[in-house]
Parts: C-alpha cells; sequence; structure tokens
C-alpha cells in the first residue's frame, strides 16, 4: 500500500518507512492513497471473533509490504498478551442502547496502550531487519508518553525521548514515564504546556540536520501506525453490536483527533459507523470548528481531562485532507494560516466533515457533574476523559446504538475521580507499587537548542 503526505510534497512511502519517518518530510502527515474497503459479508465474519484476530483482518491490507500475515498476527499476539481482560476491548451496557468500550486494560491504563504496544514490536523487528537504530521522539500530554516509555523500554534498536508538560500530568502518569528503568527510554519535563512539547517535536522534525544525524521516528498519533491499530476496536465494538447488519454510533473524547480518525479510517473500509461524535473539554476548538466552521486557535487551559488540553490537534489534518478531497495545496494553505491563527473551512468541506463528525464539549463542572451521575446511574466509575465522552454522548442519542470509547482507567485520574464522587479509585494490583518505585526525570526548558543539544549529548553525537 502506498502512503501519501497530506500536504503533497513528500515522497510516496510503503507502510515501513511511513511508519518510521513518523512525520512527513514536507511537514504533513501520512495517509494511505486509498483506503482498502471489506465486504458486507467479511465485516460479518468478524462478529463475536478473538480481538487479535479481528486485529489481523483489519490491519493486514495496510501493512502487507512490510510485514506477512503470520508475522503479523505473532506481533499481535504477543502485544495484547499482557492486557488484564480476555477480550482486550470489552463492551459494557450502560443505559438502553448505550455501551462503553473499555479500552484501559493494558499496561499504562489507556487506550494508548492499543497502538503503542503493536508498534513497539513492529519498530523493533523492522530495525533488526535493517540493521539501523533510531532515535524517537514524542510529545505527551500524559498518556502517549507513558505507553511508549513501557511499550519501548528495553527494546533494541531504540531511543526514546519523551517530552511532556511539566506540572500539567497526574501523579500517575508522571510515575508511569519516570520509573521504567531501561536506560534507552529518557523523561524530560518540558516548561511549558503541550502545544509546546508538540511544537518542539514538530521543530526537531524540521530541522532536517538533526532529523538525519540522530535518525529522528516519531510515534506520536501523527504516526500513522498507531491510527491504524485503533481501527480494530471500531471493527470489534460494532460487529458485537450487530454491524454490518445495522450502523454504530461512537463518542470519543478528542484531543488530538488520532482516536477519532481511526474511527473514521474504520467507516471508509465499509464499517456502519452513523456518526462519530467528537467530544471535547473546556479546550474545544474542534467542537467550535465543527459547530461554525471557523478553526480559530485559543488558550491551553488545564483541565481535569489532561490528555484532551490542546488546541493544535494535529490529526485533524487528516480528516481535512479527506474533506478537501486529498488536496495537498489546499491543505499547505490552511496550515499556513494555521501558524498565524486559524482558518476558515470551506463550505463545501465543512459539509463532508459534517457527514462524518458530530460534536460537543464539556466544561469542567459538567466534566465533574458526569462522573457523579454515570456513577448514580449506572454504577461506573468513569475517567475524567470517558466523562467529557459520555457526557457529549447524551446529547446525540438516537436511532444508532452509541458505544462511547473509555479512554482510560479511572486510577489513571484518582484526584478528579474522588473530587466528584468521593471515592477513591485504587490501582490494579499488578501496578499497586507505582508509588514506591524511584524516579528518574530531566528538566529543560522550552526551547530547541537545549533539547537538540541534550538529545546529542545523550546519544553521544556530535552536532
Ligand atoms: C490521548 C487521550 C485522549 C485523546 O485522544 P486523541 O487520539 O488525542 O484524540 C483521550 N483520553 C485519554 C485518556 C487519552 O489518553
Amino acid at each position: 500500500m502506498r502512503y501519501v503526505s497530506t500536504r503533497g510534497e513528500a515522497p510516496d512511502l510503503g507502510f515501513e518507512d511511513t511508519m518510521l519517518t513518523g512525520l512527513a518530510r514536507d511537514g504533513g502527515l501520512y495517509v494511505p492513497a486509498d483506503v482498502p474497503v471489506m465486504a458486507h459479508d467479511e465485516i460479518a465474519a468478524l462478529a463475536g471473533k478473538p480481538y487479535e484476530e479481528v486485529a489481523v483482518r483489519v490491519m493486514a491490507p495496510f501493512v502487507a509490504d512490510a510485514f506477512s500475515e503470520d508475522e503479523l498476527a505473532e506481533m499481535v499476539r504477543d502485544a495484547y498478551a499482557g492486557f488484564g481482560h480476555p477480550a482486550r476491548a470489552p463492551l459494557r451496557q450502560i443505559g438502553p442502547d448505550h455501551f462503553l468500550c473499555e479500552l484501559f486494560h493494558g499496561p499504562t491504563l489507556a487506550f494508548k496502550d492499543f497502538a503503542m504496544q503493536l508498534i513497539g514490536r513492529m519498530f523493533a523487528k523492522s530495525l533488526a531487519r535493517r540493521g539501523e537504530r533510531v532515535t524517537i521522539v514524542g510529545a505527551t500530554s500524559g498518556d502517549t508518553g507513558s505507553a511508549a516509555i513501557e511499550a519501548f523500554a528495553g527494546q533494541p534498536g531504540t531511543d526514546v525521548f519523551i517530552l511532556y508538560p511539566h506540572g500539567r500530568v497526574s501523579e500517575v502518569q508522571r510515575r508511569q514515564m519516570t520509573t521504567p528503568a531501561a536506560d534507552n527510554v529518557h523523561a524530560l519535563a518540558v516548561t511549558g504546556h503541550f502545544d509546546d512539547c508538540q511544537a518542539r517535536v514538530k521543530d526537531m522534525f524540521n530541522d532536517l540536520a538533526f532529523r538525519d544525524r540522530v535518525r529522528l521516528a516519531g510515534v506520536n498519533s501523527i504516526n500513522f501506525a498507531r491510527v491504524l491499530a485503533q481501527v480494530v476496536y471500531y471493527f470489534t465494538a460494532a460487529t458485537a453490536l450487530g454491524a454490518p447488519h445495522r450502523s454504530i454510533s461512537f463518542a470519543v473524547p478528542t484531543g488530538n483527533f488520532g482516536d477519532v480518525f481511526a474511527g473514521h479510517i474504520a467507516k471508509r473500509m465499509g464499517l456502519p459507523i452513523e456518526t462519530l461524535v467528537v467530544a471535547t473539554n473546556r479546550n474545544d476548538i474542534l467542537h467550535r470548528t465543527l459547530a461554525t466552521g471557523e478553526h480559530r486557535l485559543g488558550e491551553v487551559f488545564p483541565t481535569i481531562s489532561p490528555s484532551m488540553d490542546i488546541q493544535v490537534s494535529s490529526n485533524f489534518e487528516r480528516a481535512l485532507h479527506l474533506a478537501y478531497g486529498g488536496d495537498g495545496a489546499a491543505i499547505r494553505q490552511l496550515m499556513a494560516e494555521q501558524k498565524a491563527g486559524g482558518f476558515a473551512v470551506s463550505q463545501g468541506a465543512l459539509e463532508a466533515l459534517r457527514e462524518t463528525y458530530a460534536s460537543g464539549r464539556a466544561s469542567e463542572e459538567e466534566t465533574s457533574a458526569a462522573i457523579k451521575a454515570a456513577l448514580d446511574t449506572t454504577g461506573e466509575l468513569l475517567c475524567p476523559h470517558t466523562a467529557v465522552g459520555w457526557h457529549v454522548a447524551q446529547q446525540h442519542l438516537g436511532a444508532a446504538p452509541m458505544v462511547t470509547l473509555a479512554t482510560a482507567h479511572p486510577a489513571k485520574f484518582p484526584d478528579a475521580v474522588e473530587a466528584a464522587t468521593g471515592i477513591r479509585p485504587p490501582l490494579p494490583p499488578r501496578m499497586a507499587d507505582l508509588y514506591d518505585r524511584p524516579e528518574r526525570v530531566t528538566r529543560v526548558e522550552n526551547d530547541l537548542d537545549a533539547l537538540e543539544t541534550l538529545i546529542d549529548d545523550r546519544l553521544g553525537v556530535a552536532a
């Protein structure tokens, strides 16, 4: 399969190079040139199959030039073997036509493990085959970094540097990043917020000399391999609820637009998805964009759902690329305007987006109230991100069954859950000693030179 850049000026790549590269050299994001469509019968045949089998069926056509089906099946099996639930992404009914899809049974208790555990193995396999090393640099609002450090710690062929906003991640998130002992993983606490971290990572990719010197690779959700791994649970959830014989809607707590965009890929593959509901917290640029067509950057407010505290939502570029019919020049123009504060989506593109996406927001008060209300009415303790999804999902219940993606375990955000309900959710037993493990972290300024120097030094590379 060929992958093309959303900005149309970088070379087309196969899956392996797309995965190892991350961001395209023209600043764009790689997307499949053509999304393979599954026949109605093929989708119907997925119902009730083990998660791993569905994963192979869904992903094989996307990765075929890099991995055989047997290789893929082996990596998938290893990736999910450590999950704390046999269904991997179990559904739980919470209303007459409303379900939670629990995506928090992986090693770091958030949905990021689904992609990261798999691509850690894909990277190791590709790099061993090529006899190469890469330096992985990523920005995190908390969950990506912990999942990446957990997945890549000790993996041969990789060094990993994770930038997170100092003081703006939960204690569990921070400890999951700072306590793994492997010396190929490095947690960097940056003075700034998530968008600063993400901007510095993009700057490093755009500094082509640095990029080539350290062989930079990215595992943020700009990496299409991440998005691909997340397509799978849309298939397991929807087929469990009667797809392809009926349509299903999903409510997705959204920040960087990777998870909800995976749903868009599932829909283009033929899965009957009625609506993808983009649920945002107070940082509601995506909701405002879908409501008004105006994509205007604002201030980033820290919230109790910190993994969604974002204004520059990278993967939205992929949805825009589809909505503009694959017009790379149009996307380059929009992204240039975004640097200057924002842009207006054309009427045609806005209509195209609204065919797939609906949206809503939850304020801080509404998020806390949703945690409490969900507990009272369903007996479930929701993490604050999931509560944002649940709150917005309530406004979009309709003809199709609704699946709200439960993106993290409540114990990952115990302060917010306790403040809302009086109950402090305990960590699962397998990570109960997290608070006793020693931490390792480096403080660094929000400055490109300082970051590049630090990485060169750690790698022993001369600038
Ligand atoms: C990353 C994350 C989100 C947002 O997902 P995106 O793919 O960035 O939109 C939501 N909830 C939790 C718990 C997360 O870790």
